[in-house]
């Protein structure tokens, strides 16, 4: 069997227009997976050729190091970014935008993916994460995740997918390339008036337009926040609008960082630091970071 990547395989591929915030350099290997079969293939190509791999969603809670990333990194599309309707059920791929799932379900009258209007990742991205928004939880609509490694292929349940707190038992390898979400039949008007109703709420809490990874940090389970978020006790450490190079913190939300124009991964991992260590001189809350990594991104402050 030959050692050449598969031909959907290139070579040195920017990957900073994948990700929301739109920092970091290039994947050594980068490849769109169109189907299941062509995932495998890729999948197999790699094991046998001891490439490391990756996925990116959305890239909307992804730091890509500014040095790269070694190995193969992947993004699904075609096949497994469609969403298809089956009595009240979309069987959706792993590249789908929730948004996208959100509005399709709306249109056709299936209530309980409501909340994904409001988060800009993939199906794949929000299983991997745990996504959820005021108070919609992805395991009630989820009936299975097949998951896609380089030992094969397996449904899971919710229940196998290890969900906690922005995240899951998900390695990296373990691609989620379809789901199923189990829905109720509605009517598509009440559904439609929800989304219209959580876009505005969306629209008066965060700042909209701006390059960013949503939110930097995991509200802490600590005493000494007294039940702020991530967000109050960064603002209260007075980080909105501080910066460092091109990244800086949102003046509207402190948990937020954006891109002002040319940051690096750099500028936004010194703005990290510098905002948990005022959080920590100010509440002594050690704040934890949601935001994922891709290739060598440091975090100062972790061993
Ligand atoms: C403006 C804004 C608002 C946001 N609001 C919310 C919110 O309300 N609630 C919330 O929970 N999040 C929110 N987020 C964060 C983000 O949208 C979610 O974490 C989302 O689930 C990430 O999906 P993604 O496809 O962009 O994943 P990426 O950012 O591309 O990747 C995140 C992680 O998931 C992994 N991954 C991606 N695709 C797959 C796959 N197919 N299989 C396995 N692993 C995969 C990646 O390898 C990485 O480890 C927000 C982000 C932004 C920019």
């Amino acid at each position: 069997m030959s050692d050449q990547p598969p031909r959907s395989v290139r070579k040195d591929f920017p990957l900073s227009g994948l990700a929301t915030v739109r920092t970091g350099g290039h994947a050594e290997l980068f490849a769109r997976a169109g189907g299941e079969p062509e995932l495998v293939e890729l999948l197999g190509w790699a094991k046998r050729a001891g490439v490391e791999v990756n996925v990116v969603g959305s890239g909307s809670n992804l730091l890509v190091a500014d040095e790269g990333v070694s190995g193969l990194v992947l993004k699904l599309d075609r096949e497994l970014a469609a969403i298809e309707l089956d009595g009240t059920s979309l069987v959706c791929g792993g590249g789908a935008r929730l948004p996208s799932v959100a509005a399709y379900a709306a249109r056709n009258g299936l209530s309980g993916i409501e909340f994904g209007v409001n988060i800009p990742g993939t199906v794949g991205g929000a299983v991997r994460m745990n996504a959820n928004a005021y108070g919609g939880e992805l395991a009630s609509a989820l009936e299975w995740a097949r998951i896609v490694s380089s030992s094969g292929s397996r449904r899971r349940a919710p229940e196998e997918l290890g969900f906690a707190y922005r995240g899951s038992n998900l390695r990296p390898g373990e691609i989620v390339a379809s789901v199923r979400f189990s829905l109720v039949a509605s009517d598509p008007v009440t559904v439609k008036a929800t989304l219209a109703q959580m876009r505005t709420r969306r629209h008066e809490a965060q700042p909209q337009g701006i390059k960013t990874f949503g939110s930097t940090f995991k509200n802490p389970d600590d005493p000494r926040a007294a039940g702020r978020t991530a967000g109050l006790l960064l603002a209260q450490a007075g980080c909105n609008g501080l910066s460092v190079g091109g990244a800086r913190f949102a003046p509207k939300h402190a948990n937020f960082i954006e891109n002002t124009g040319a940051a690096t991964t750099a500028d936004v991992v010194a703005l990290m630091a510098e905002g948990r260590r005022l959080v920590i001189e100010s509440f002594g809350v050690e704040l934890e970071p949601e935001v994922q990594t891709l290739g060598a991104v440091r975090f100062p402050w972790a061993s």
